[in-house]
């Protein structure tokens, strides 16, 4: 099996982490009118195009849809909380984000729309064509640069957003390094963002059938591979035993990685493999996991394209590690 790198792990992004702790060099970037700005909110991305808006998670992707780019002046790019530096591009170019707070609900019209830079002119109806779009939903259709920043862009949002204090006092703490590193005001003790594994795994029998599951939140036909966290002390392989033992029943041998991809909602690292069952008795928990099944390639072929099953999106490392075992492009529903 051959793994199609999944959309968010295509960063072509330099991070110039070496940058990150020097004042001048960043003041003067944060000023230079050829630096270009992304504005985030709350797991979302400022996007131009007819194609944006789409914040349902499960929607599938529109083409067309581009990050909305600033100058500094626009974006209202300052030397506060909300500045982060994401790195530069391959013309050497300063890209930053600037947050929004997720509580502030700002119509993106007008002033800043009007002050766009490299942006194609949009057409008359497009003006304030601004629109604030789920990076989960978008994230198949951005190109790698894009997909890069906004990966970027969101986790760091997140994590700046839930953990204002320090973790060791109470006190509070002042964003430093470009948004890259919290410090607490108290006890200067230094503090990153986090990320947080997780396992997702193809489970194959030894007739090559497939195991997928249905999570209980989920609407009916929607099934995927099987995920979960990874435990404090525990290994990556452990982790895929266990999440799968526990949800189906089923045992695992061999785990073979495949590859992964951030997953910033809020601030995951999806980590992917493929792993040979065992046994092949279902017994979903029921607590996790509404429904489990087995699918041949036809069966599931025949399902997708029916409307039966309806398969996780196409940013998702899920996907890319179902068509890996599909061995191509899954069909696409009434054709
Ligand atoms: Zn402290």
């Amino acid at each position: 099996m051959t793994f199609h790198t999944p959309p968010l792990a295509r960063s072509t992004v330099d991070r110039a982490a070496h940058l990150r702790s020097d004042t001048t060099w960043l003041a003067a970037a944060r000023a230079d009118p050829r630096s270009r700005v992304i504005l985030v909110r709350d797991g979302s991305v400022a996007t131009s195009g007819a194609g944006g808006g789409a914040v349902d998670p499960w929607a599938e992707p529109v083409d067309e849809v581009r990050l909305a780019v600033l100058d500094p002046v626009a974006a209202g790019l300052g030397a506060d909380d909300g500045c982060l530096f994401l790195g530069l591009d391959a013309g050497e170019l300063p890209w930053f984000a600037r947050r929004l707070p997720p509580a502030v609900d700002t119509p993106l019209t007008g002033v800043a729309s009007d002050r766009l830079v490299h942006l194609p002119v949009p057409a008359a109806a497009e003006v304030d064509g601004l629109r604030w779009t789920s990076l989960r939903s978008i994230g198949a259709v951005l190109d790698a640069h894009d997909a890069g920043l906004a990966a970027a862009a969101v986790a760091l949002d997140h994590w700046h957003t839930r953990h204002p204090r320090c973790p060791r006092c109470g006190a509070a703490t002042q964003v430093t390094a470009g948004g890259w590193t919290r410090v607490c005001v108290q006890d200067s003790s230094e503090h990153y963002p986090r990320t947080d594994p997780a396992v997702i795994m193809t489970v194959t029998d030894r007739a090559g059938r497939l195991l997928l599951g249905r999570a209980v939140a989920w609407p009916e036909r929607r099934f995927s591979t099987l995920a979960g966290f990874v435990e404090a002390g525990e290994s990556l392989e452990g982790a895929v035993r266990r999440e799968v033992a526990e949800e189906t029943g089923v045992l695992v041998g061999d785990v073979t990685y495949a590859g992964s991809q951030p997953w910033p909602f809020p601030n995951s690292l999806m980590v992917g493999f493929h792993a040979r069952a065992l046994s092949t008795e279902l017994t979903p928990d029921g607590s996790e996991l509404a429904e489990a099944r087995w699918f041949s390639h036809d069966e599931l072929a025949a399902q997708v394209a029916g409307g039966a099953v309806v398969p996780p999106g196409r940013t998702s490392i899920a996907r890319a590690l179902l068509e890996d075992w599909f061995d191509g492009p899954l069909p696409v529903p009434g054709r």
